[in-house]
């Protein structure tokens, strides 16, 4: 299973980092976790196949998480030759049909009916959700919005969790127990900590109690640039520590543990 970084900002304008998306790929399913603003033109800079997006799974309904699937869907409408006929499926935490459907209403109706098939669904908490006969997603309850879902990809070579937005959490932590990479949130330093946000530090002490085998830092905002993310993240967690860039790539199930 590999993973691209495509977006490690946040909301704020950054030259470096595009809002939040991150691309999983495994045989047929190639997977968009997020959609945040910037990820399309990310996505052809990185040279990924972006016009193959199997499903788009959404953590949690802040705008700079999905604002990009509107212009997904179109790009994949209008630009993609021969024209598309794969389905597209949508999945998020409860409520993201709904969010779609609105969303529908604003941009038109071709955001439902794009000229291919668009599946869209409501993913329950612990019921795995197969997204072929290797790869399934499970979702899990973080304390940042009242939606907000952990996402996990399990294939048979190893599990990814992606923290979404979150704030500490002892029961996150047991739900990632051994996972392969833990791609958590890392967006303020200490000395802005918040119930709802990870700073480098409370990342680390997440992926720790976790057991983690690999821990990868992504939505940082400007403020918690000024430190060494990474080094901080180091010093609760034993395991090895990447603060991400857009573009970076990893393999899930490659034995570095
Ligand atoms: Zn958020
Ligand atoms: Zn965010």
């Amino acid at each position: 299973m590999e993973l691209v970084t495509v977006g490690t900002g946040t909301v704020a304008p950054s030259a470096r980092r595009t809002s939040p998306c991150h691309w999983v790929s495994r045989g047929d399913v190639r997977v968009l976790l997020d959609c945040g603003a910037g990820s399309l033109h990310r996505l052809a800079e990185f040279g990924l196949p972006w016009h193959q997006v199997s499903h788009v799974i959404l953590s949690h309904f802040h705008p700079d998480h999905w604002g990009e699937l509107p212009m997904l869907v179109y790009a994949l409408k209008y630009t993609t030759q021969p024209p598309r006929s794969e389905p597209l499926v949508i999945l998020g935490p409860p409520g993201v049909v709904q969010l779609i459907r609105s969303l529908a209403e604003g941009y038109g109706d071709w955001l439902l009916d794009p000229g291919f098939p668009i599946g869209i669904l409501d993913v329950r908490d612990g019921e795995p959700f197969p997204l072929n006969a290797d790869v399934s997603l499970e979702t899990f309850p973080v304390p940042h919005t009242t939606e907000s879902v952990a996402l996990s990809l399990v294939a048979p070579e190893g599990r990814l969790v992606y923290t979404g937005d979150t704030g500490p959490s002892s029961e996150l932590s047991r739900w990632a127990t051994g996972c392969d990479l833990l791609l958590a949130e890392c967006s303020l330093p200490e000395s802005m900590a918040m119930d709802t946000h990870l700073t480098p530090e409370r990342a680390g002490r997440l992926a720790q109690e976790a057991s983690a085998k690999r821990l990868v830092l992504t939505h940082f905002y400007p403020p918690v640039e000024t430190s060494d993310p990474a080094t901080l993240a180091g010093k609760s967690y034993t395991g090895s520590v990447t603060a991400a860039k857009d573009g970076d790539r990893f393999t899930i199930g490659d034995g570095r543990g």
